[in-house]
């Protein structure tokens, strides 16, 4: 299996020197040059394995350097540190909507799916291609990445991580969970801007040579932890396999019944990963975009028009306010049919005016595909509400997103197909937010709410995020956008 770029640019690479690389040389992401493809039986067979086992198959195809067991040993270790026996459990609420619970990791968003593998992808890629070189992470984050990617290469050898993210544009708890972060591999630096600022400021930090050649003369190379990562992107497909067998497991779905999968989106990475389950098999039918208030996604799958020229919204559910979805990308490959001329165009145009319009093939296709819809600030605290009267079940914002946008789907297209959601983020991430909505008193301060909402629905509130009110802040920078290759050199 070889990996191309999205823009057409360079010869094809493995995928060690995807992982290790993050970004293609032309500014383009890495895509397979075709899916791998798991037949009905071998999808049967996944109803017998564990978590671990499950996402090293799902994983097996695509790195074709590494061994079967290499890939056990490696989801054995990033997965013991989940919560939850089952990693990524299924919890049904009414009106055959299944909750994919995929916040049990460390940092209690979904992000350490993924980001508790990729540290071990990334070094066992670096020895396979015998590179030498320090590793240099840099990330962008809208609040949960940086944490994640955080937590996961901390202490890690022969790797440096520098995470950037947008001072006032991250909750409470992510802000604090980031700005203790301990290892002195790690830098944590606010942005004075919002999170396409701040992503924007690292892909040109990835794509200037000057950069490149100071850091390589100390022997540095740098990479991204961000989900333009194939190595990001891969772990989280095993999970919407994981969810589809569980719901046959318990009887919920025949083996080959179509669902239909409902996922808040913000960079695409996590709706991308479903729709690259459908192509190596999965019996999905229908994606759900759900954006929040910035509803950039949700106009482009009606119109076939991508148009940055909108207002950037600070909103309850922080890691999905962006308005330049990176792994669009991705998907625009998939519509062009593959044709990387095409998406070079559009990106070039995006950079220029601000917009493309994809055509009425490629908008075709998408629409056979997929649905978008939008939340706004008051149907999300609605859904988080209404959730918790009616299924007794409390949901993040972010969750919520989802939640409102399928509601309004199924309301809309009659379309009552099984569906799975991604709950993003476990409520107490966001728990201020989560309080308001259910009504009530507002006690001062963050942790005085997250115990409120502990009490309220009989919960705990986790210990790691209890933990960070008597932790040390050892990371204050803040610097403009202009300033933020100063900080790398
Ligand atoms: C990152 C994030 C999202 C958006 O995921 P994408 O892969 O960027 O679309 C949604 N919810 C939460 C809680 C997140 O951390």
């Amino acid at each position: 299996m070889q990996y191309m770029s999205t823009r057409g640019g360079g010869s094809p690479v493995s995928a060690e020197q995807a992982i290790v690389r993050g970004l293609a040389p032309d500014g383009g992401l890495y895509v397979p040059e075709a899916f791998p493809r798991f037949s009905a039986d071998e999808i049967s067979r996944f109803l017998s394995l564990d978590y671990p086992a499950l996402a090293a198959t799902v994983l097996a195809p695509w790195l074709p350097g590494f061994a079967y067991d290499e890939l056990l040993g490696m989801c054995g270790r990033a997965y013991s540190r989940f919560a939850a026996p089952d990693v990524v459990p299924v919890h049904a609420i009414g009106g055959e909507r299944y909750i994919l619970e995929l916040y049990h990791g460390p940092t209690h968003a979904f992000k350490d799916v993924a980001l508790q593998l990729l540290p071990h992808l990334l070094r066992a890629s670096k020895e396979k291609i015998s590179d030498q070189s320090e590793t240099l992470i840099l990330v962008a984050t809208s609040g949960d990445t940086g944490k994640a990617a955080l937590e996961g290469f901390a202490g890690q050898d022969g790797v440096r991580i520098t995470v950037f993210y947008p001072e006032g544009g991250v909750s409470e708890v992510q802000k604090l969970q980031m700005a203790t972060q301990e290892g002195e591999n790690t830098r944590v630096v606010a942005v004075r801007g919002n999170f396409d600022d701040a992503q924007t400021g690292v892909k040109r930090i990835f794509s200037d040579p000057e950069i490149e050649a100071a850091l390589a003369a100390r022997g540095i190379c740098l990479s991204s932890a961000n989900s333009i990562n194939l190595g990001r992107l891969v772990p989280q497909i095993a999970y919407y396999f994981a969810a589809y067998a569980d719901l046959v497991r318990r009887g919920t779905l025949l083996m080959g019944e179509k669902v239909n999968i409902c996922v808040p989106t913000g960079n695409f990475g996590n709706i991308l990963a479903a729709y690259y389950a459908r192509e190596m098999g999965l019996p999905a039918d229908k994606f759900i975009c759900a954006s929040n208030s910035n509803n950039v996604l949700a106009d482009f799958i009606q119109t076939g028009v991508y148009d940055l020229d909108r207002d950037f919204r600070l909103t309850t559910s922080p890691s999905m306010d962006i308005l330049l979805s990176s792994n669009l990308e991705r998907m625009l490959f998939e519509l062009a049919g593959r044709d990387a001329q095409a998406v070079a165009k559009w990106m070039v145009e995006l950079k220029a005016d601000g917009r493309y319009d994809i055509g009425a093939d490629a908008l075709n296709r998408l629409n056979a595909l997929m649905a978008g819809g939008w939340a706004s600030e008051e149907d999300v605290q609605d859904a988080i509400r209404r959730v918790w009267e009616e299924d007794q079940y409390l949901i993040d914002p972010h969750t919520a997103v989802a939640i409102a946008v399928l509601d309004q789907y199924r309301a809309k297209t009659h379309d009552q197909t099984p569906a799975i959601i991604a709950a993003t983020a476990s409520p107490y991430k966001f728990g201020g937010a989560v309080l308001a909505a259910l009504g009530g008193d507002m006690p001062d301060g963050e942790f005085a709410r997250l115990a409120a909402l502990a009490d309220r629905t009989r919960q705990s509130v986790p210990e790691s995020i209890r933990s960070l009110k008597e932790k040390e802040i050892l990371h204050t920078t803040v610097c403009d956008i202009a300033e933020m290759a100063n900080q790398i050199i």
